[in-house]
């Protein structure tokens, strides 16, 4: 039982350049072995750029053996805004329905599909750019494991995890996940950057619980904006999805989270100031020199006047360090001899040092079992 994945890529994206969306859809290909070998053909004439990467030899393996390019009048029209037939080439893999259909129910969906409506669908997800990503998982799906390679890349990686959840196939993909990313370990984030979203991806398409936990304590703690999906399926309500453009929107979870903890310790900051101005905490002199040192030293960090919410380039951990480091006031060595007061009363800012330890030991990752459905 065999089917064909017939693939089409935009021609101006050099495979390895990974520009331009790739298309695919299922044919049947009745009565054909696995390892059938076609004819080769081209939609550009141009067959021998993109095979001679992928496949050089002709023999014993699903991409070797099954790849080659067919002629356009072979290909049925995807139905899609897709790129026109000028501008694509063509491949064919001969896959296994059986295969396919064993370790994916979306394949499976797809091959009844086939079977029931003549018209071709694109069977790829949208962000789908690289097409390693594809035979990968082919290579995964039909067994041939020696071929599936033990180290990729971050965006490589990002990709089979886009392709394995479309396809909800993680059980058969599983194993090779757990060592891609024991090899990928060293390139771990350590500080929000660009691709911290494909992390967050990966983690969460590949289950990783202490991989999902660190991107989002470091996305809690270190990001100064709210944080974009970039296309990527991330569970509802952790980040921001693109099509968000309201920058209080409850659904976006880490930045929602990183606003309330900075708007919790700028407003236990300005009560200690309300209440020195208001209240008579020591003397009048110790009083009237701890506001003007909290002042004194707010002002230069920004934090004085208050900023407002959202909070933009603001992290959560910048506004731990900054409070944290804010020195107390000299009425010690200034007032106490002189005037005769006790001083107890005389630390800055007390409450929110204790506030600042509560917040700092709260911010952990989040449990990637929250946000799993099954
Ligand atoms: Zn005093
Ligand atoms: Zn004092």
């Amino acid at each position: 039982m065999s089917s064909t994945l017939q693939i089409k890529v935009p021609m101006e994206s050099s495979y390895k350049e990974q520009a331009g969306r790739i298309y695919a859809n299922l044919v049947k290909t009745d009565g054909l072995p696995l390892d059938h070998s076609d004819t080769t053909s081209d939609l550009t004439h141009k067959p021998q750029q993109f095979i001679a990467s992928q496949c050089s030899s002709s023999t014993s393996t699903l991409v070797n053996e099954s790849i080659h390019t067919v002629s356009s009048e072979d290909v049925p029209e995807l139905h899609n805004d897709g790129p026109t037939e000028q501008t694509n080439r063509c491949i064919r893999i001969l896959v296994s329905s059986k295969h396919l259909c064993f370790a994916s129910p979306r394949f499976q969906e797809e091959l009844l599909h086939l079977n029931t409506k003549a018209e071709p669908v694109n069977v790829l997800p949208c962000n789908l750019t690289d097409l390693n990503a594809v035979y990968i998982l082919l290579n995964i799906l039909h067994c041939r494991t020696r071929q599936v390679p033990r180290d990729i890349n971050l965006n490589l990686l990002c990709m089979v995890a886009g392709l394995t959840q479309h396809y909800d196939c993680l059980e058969a993909v599983e194993a090779f996940a757990r060592t891609w990313l024991e090899n990928l370990q060293d390139c771990f984030p350590t500080a929000c950057s660009h691709d911290l979203p494909q992390w967050m991806f990966i983690a969460w398409a590949f289950r990783h619980h202490g991989l999902f936990r660190l991107v989002t304590e470091i996305a809690l703690r270190d990001s100064t904006e709210p944080i974009r999906t970039k296309g990527l399926a991330i569970p509802a309500g952790l980040i921001r999805t693109d099509r968000q453009t309201n920058l209080c929107n409850s659904s976006d979870l880490i930045n929602k989270t990183r606003q309330f903890r900075i708007e919790e310790i700028l407003i236990s900051l300005y009560e200690r100031m309300e209440y020195l101005l208001d209240h008579e905490s020591c003397c009048s002199d110790c009083d009237q020199l701890m506001v003007g040192t909290l002042i004194h030293q707010l002002k230069p960090r920004k934090l004085f006047p208050p900023p407002q919410a959202p909070y933009k380039g603001l992290s959560l951990n910048a506004v731990l360090k900054t409070v944290n480091e804010l020195k107390e006031s000299r009425c010690k060595e200034l007032v106490h001899g002189r005037v005769g007061c006790s001083g107890a009363k005389c630390w800055l800012i007390p409450e929110t040092r204790t506030l600042l330890k509560r917040i700092d030991a709260e911010i952990v990752g989040l449990r990637l079992g929250d946000y799993l459905v099954d």
